[in-house]
């Protein structure tokens, strides 16, 4: 399995702007953060969770050149406002497989109406295959990546986390249900939401994000959805030693 940081920053990314703070000025590449979003590979198949805000730049930083899926989180503006970015693959490669739950596609829908409305004139639209996703019920791409939706809990409202195979994305959330913790265990990564090191009431803290770590046990731990409060070179030393913070760019292979 192959994990790539597309993007590692909150909805208003890293630096913010107008803001002069400390983070924000930084000329550490590691503190620059496009929306939050991720690459798996594995087996042959390449799969983008969210077209972020950001998908653009990030697929030809990337070089993204296909993808066999894409995975919706949850249908806020930083996950999904790149999904008419996904263009320039239909033209090449036809309709794309986009998975979410049915709370995801109603927002979706309400975005984007204009690629679901057969009345739309003019201009190229994105050409979707819709699957509908249900959590805790597994499906493959591919014959050896299994893909189990679960949910999280963001602010009121319920987000899917994704495991594949024993690597896992959770991110937007500020609770996790004993069920969804079940779902979590003995993975090797575990990719978590920490948007700040302060309490937040619709992201994880740092404090909150790590108790998450101790009761999940991955192995390893990368923290992302950092606002700027998080300096990656002034706060590494905050975090155990199978936890890192993201940043754009990271490769995590096993
Ligand atoms: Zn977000
Ligand atoms: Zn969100």
């Amino acid at each position: 399995m192959k994990l790539t940081f597309l993007g590692t920053g909150t909805s208003t990314g890293v630096p913010s702007v107008g803001c002069d703070c400390e983070t924000c000025l930084s000329n550490d590449p590691k503190d620059k953060r496009l929306r939050v979003s991720i690459l798996i590979e594995h087996s042959g198949k390449t799969i983008l969770v969210d077209t972020s805000i950001d998908f653009r730049q990030q697929a030809l930083r990337a070089g993204i050149k296909y993808l066999d899926a894409v995975l919706i989180t949850h249908a806020h503006v930083d996950h999904v406002f790149g999904l008419d970015d996904i263009r320039p693959l239909n033209f090449r490669y036809g309709a794309m497989p986009i998975y979410a739950d049915e709370i995801a596609w109603t927002g979706l829908k309400q975005f984007f109406h204009y690629i679901f409305k057969p009345t739309h004139i003019g201009g190229g639209l994105p050409q979707l295959i819709p699957h509908t996703i249900v959590k805790n019920a597994p499906f493959c791409i591919g014959k050896d990546l299994e893909i189990t939706p679960l949910e999280v809990i963001h602010g009121k409202l319920p987000v899917i986390a994704y495991r594949f195979n024993d690597f896992a994305y959770a991110t937007d959330l500020n609770y996790i249900s004993d069920e969804t913790i079940d779902g979590l265990r003995d993975l090797d990564v575990l990719v978590l939401d920490c948007v700040r090191i302060k309490p937040h009431s619709t992201h994880l803290g740092l404090n909150e994000a790590l108790e998450y770590i101790e009761r999940i046990k991955p192995k390893r731990a990368f923290l992302t959805h950092l606002n700027h409060d998080i300096m990656y070179g002034r706060d590494k030393q905050l975090l155990p030693d199978n936890v890192q913070f993201g940043y754009d760019g990271l490769v995590v292979e096993d």
